[in-house]
């Protein structure tokens, strides 16, 4: 669906990959974050050190690998990617941290699903460029420092909350990403379209943008799937209309939400009366993993207002009512 990750070797990637803006420059909106980030790069390349330790958070798909890739090319560095689950064992995280070249990068994306003894080895490495190895076991057991090569990490996560307090207190520098504005994503289409030799209208993009919920990997999937529609239907320009028409295909309502949205939103006002309901019986109910909920379906739907989070579970406001075309049967409940 439109705002899975994308797999690592995938048509789909090589597709995000051509499309990733590699300066600061070329990175469309997020000022704040990209401000800030500019002078301490400036800052970190003017004392000859390395940059601090960087997290940044938010929802998948705005830009977080993107970021982190601009970063190492405007520090001038290589840049090493791995991910929270794919270190297993304190021994894999060891050999890439003495694998790292002076001043290198390390972006370890979904940072929050680190093993806790994979972290704990993470602590020294991020505070003082060492490691410290357990040699032997039972009584002559003892521990040895091994200094690294100074590195900065750059942490991606799609929710600081789940990380834990140790390791979100060793990032100095820690950015949060949020949704992007309309004219942001119409900015993002154009240059994609540009890229890839799309011919779309001013007019389309908007459209596209209006249903890309805030972000920027979604405004690139439709893009491409609405460029095969109109090379088949509309000899290959994207116009309003045909956009309009793509994104009908497509399923994709004028809000942005697509089937699998919509039915989120049905399961809780059907199935829950509404809610509240909590989230791994709701993840039960959708046969989707609650994680699945929380970090890729919920975060706009919350932000759109059709869903209220509360302490006792998800609700589903007037605005999905309406929305759905469901009246509702007794009153909200908070
Ligand atoms: P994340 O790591 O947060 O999931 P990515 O960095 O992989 O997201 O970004 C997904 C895609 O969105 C990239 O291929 C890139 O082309 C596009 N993208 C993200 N941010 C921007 C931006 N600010 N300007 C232009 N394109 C962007």
């Amino acid at each position: 669906r439109l705002v899975t990750p994308v797999l690592k070797g995938t048509d789909e990637s090589e597709f995000e990959v051509g499309l990733r803006p590699v300066s600061f420059d070329d990175y469309i909106g997020q000022d704040q974050v990209k401000e800030s980030l500019k002078i301490f790069v400036k800052a970190a390349l003017k004392r000859g050190e390395p940059l601090d330790h960087v997290l940044l958070y938010g929802p998948p798909g705005l830009g977080k690998t993107t970021l982190a890739y601009i970063i190492a090319r405007e520090l001038g560095v290589n840049i090493k990617i791995t991910s929270g689950p794919a270190i297993e064992r304190p021994g894999d995280l060891a050999a890439v941290l003495t694998n790292l070249g002076e001043r290198d990068l390390l972006f370890i994306d979904e940072i929050h699903r680190l093993h806790p003894a994979v972290e704990e080895i993470l602590y020294p490495a991020m505070e003082d460029f060492a490691l410290d190895i357990m040699i032997g076991k039972g009584p002559g057991a003892r521990s040895i420092r091994l200094n690294l090569r100074p590195f900065t990490l750059v942490g991606a996560t799609t929710r600081a909350g789940a990380l834990t307090s140790p390791l979100r207190d060793r990032f100095g520098i820690r950015c949060h990403l949020d949704f992007y504005k309309k004219e942001d994503l119409v900015r993002i289409l154009l240059r994609s379209a540009r890229i890839l030799n799309i011919v779309l209208d001013e007019k389309a993009a908007e459209r596209i943008a209006a249903c890309s919920r805030g972000t920027p990997r979604i405004a690139n999937r439709l893009l491409k799937r609405i460029r095969d529609y109109a090379q088949v239907k509309a000899e290959g320009v994207i116009t309003e209309e045909v956009a309009v028409e793509g994104l009908k295909l497509l399923k994709v309502d004028s809000c942005g939400l697509d089937q699998d949205d919509r039915r989120l939103l049905e399961t809780i006002i059907e199935k829950f009366g509404g809610g509240p309901v909590g989230i791994d019986s709701l993840a039960a109910a959708l046969n989707e993993e609650a994680s699945t909920i929380e970090d890729i379906y919920e975060p706009y739907l919350i932000q759109e207002g059709y869903i209220l989070r509360t302490a006792r579970g998800r609700i589903a406001s007037d605005k999905a009512y309406e929305h759905l075309g469901i009246e509702r049967k007794r009153p909200q409940s908070e």
